[in-house]
């Protein structure tokens, strides 16, 4: 999926209008329109909103380009549910949710050192 139709879908299923959406993620509607459109694309800043906001990590926001790895075990994150989390609910691609959770390691082998 393309980040237009992704962010669409999203905000359909969600049950949201373009304008409640533009509200959330402080947009304007037409904003929120032209990414619809394809016109434009989220900043970054909004790509984290939108991710917190659709509990969805940003690579399946952009239409998952990125083929994630975690970084300590080396398992394919290829689903968002297995992706880790930071204790404020933001999502970290960097790693699994059993290696890296609440802002810690549960294994001491990156941090350690
Ligand atoms: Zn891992």
């Amino acid at each position: 999926m393309t980040v237009q139709d992704t962010i669409k879908s999203l905000r359909e299923k969600h049950g949201l209008s373009q304008d409640q959406l533009a509200e959330r993620v402080m947009v304007t509607r037409q904003a929120v329109s032209r990414w619809e459109t394809g016109e434009t694309q989220p900043n970054t800043d909004t790509l984290q909103l939108l991710s917190k906001e659709f509990d969805v990590s940003i690579n399946t926001l952009l239409g998952r380009p990125r083929q994630l790895i975690c970084q300590c075990c080396g398992m394919p994150l290829s689903e968002d549910e297995v992706i880790s989390k930071e204790p404020d609910g933001s999502f970290n691609e960097d790693f699994c949710k059993w290696c890296y959770a609440d802002g810690k390691f549960a294994y001491k082998t990156k941090d350690s050192a």
